[in-house]
């Protein structure tokens, strides 16, 4: 058992029939015991990976050569879901309003809640306005915060998989350029598309996802040098260390 499962082993016993349904494959203790513990420990619920299970088997499975045919696993199940959220994005056309006059921190939050309650299938639950007025849903959103912190790293199957499918930065909509999460960035002036992300995008990031270890910036606030904003919006030593997060699960 893991404490605050977000999926059940009888779940797991019922994707995995669901996929030996299609694949034949056998099931025994030992893969319901990996699954319960990638799926869990990737924070994956059972209603995205039973849709990710249907998907997989009705759209790629039946393009593949019979005999080059690949069953899913765990990791590919997770980088399924991940695409499943991130198209619920796409398609609510979401891009944030910034709020005059919000702090880094309130902008972490406001990003964070909407993208979270967008990613489970439901319309934000809260306007940007209503959010920074509402002192119950400022409270709300520190916490959602803080349960950043316990979190845990992937197994290195799939954290590599999953690097290879988002590169650090692109999770976020790019404060320079616009790009959508998970778009490239393009040049705003030429609109042609770049094979690097904007700085103030990778550097937005990492703030918001991690503290700074040099400056000790907290989640959310921009790093700072001798008391004034720092020039190159977040410190090296935080990118890399929200690039090894990207490697855990939130
Ligand atoms: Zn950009
Ligand atoms: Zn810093």
């Amino acid at each position: 058992m893991i404490t605050g499962e977000t999926i059940t082993e009888d779940q797991i016993n019922n994707l995995l029939k669901a996929a030996a349904a299609r694949d034949q494959r056998t099931v025994g203790a030992a893969d319901i015991l990996a699954w319960y513990q990638d799926l869990n420990i990737a924070r994956v619920r059972y209603a995205d990976a039973s849709e990710a299970v249907a998907r997989y088997y009705a759209i790629h499975w039946v393009r593949q050569p019979p005999n080059q045919r690949f069953r899913l696993t765990s990791p590919l199940l997770i980088e399924l879901v991940r695409e499943i959220r991130e198209a619920r994005h796409v398609n609510a056309d979401y891009l944030y309003e910034p709020v005059d006059g919000e702090t880094g921190a309130e902008y972490a939050a406001r990003l964070q809640a909407q993208l979270r309650a967008i990613g489970d299938g439901q319309p934000p639950a809260h306007t940007t306005a209503e959010i920074g007025m509402n002192p119950a849903g400022k409270e709300k959103l520190a916490e959602l915060i803080s349960g950043m912190a316990g979190r845990m790293p992937y197994p290195p199957e799939i954290a590599e998989v999953l690097d290879r499918a988002r590169p650090a930065g692109s999770q976020i909509t790019c404060p320079r350029c616009h790009a959508k999460p998970n778009a490239k960035c393009s040049n705003p002036v030429t609109g042609k598309a770049m094979n690097r992300l904007h700085d103030s995008r990778i550097a937005g990031w990492a703030i918001l996802g991690e503290t700074c270890p040099d400056c000790r910036a907290p989640i959310g606030e921009a790093c700072r040098e001798l008391g004034a904003p720092y020039k190159d919006h977040a410190h090296a030593a935080r990118i890399e260390a929200a690039k090894q997060a990207l490697r855990s699960a939130a």
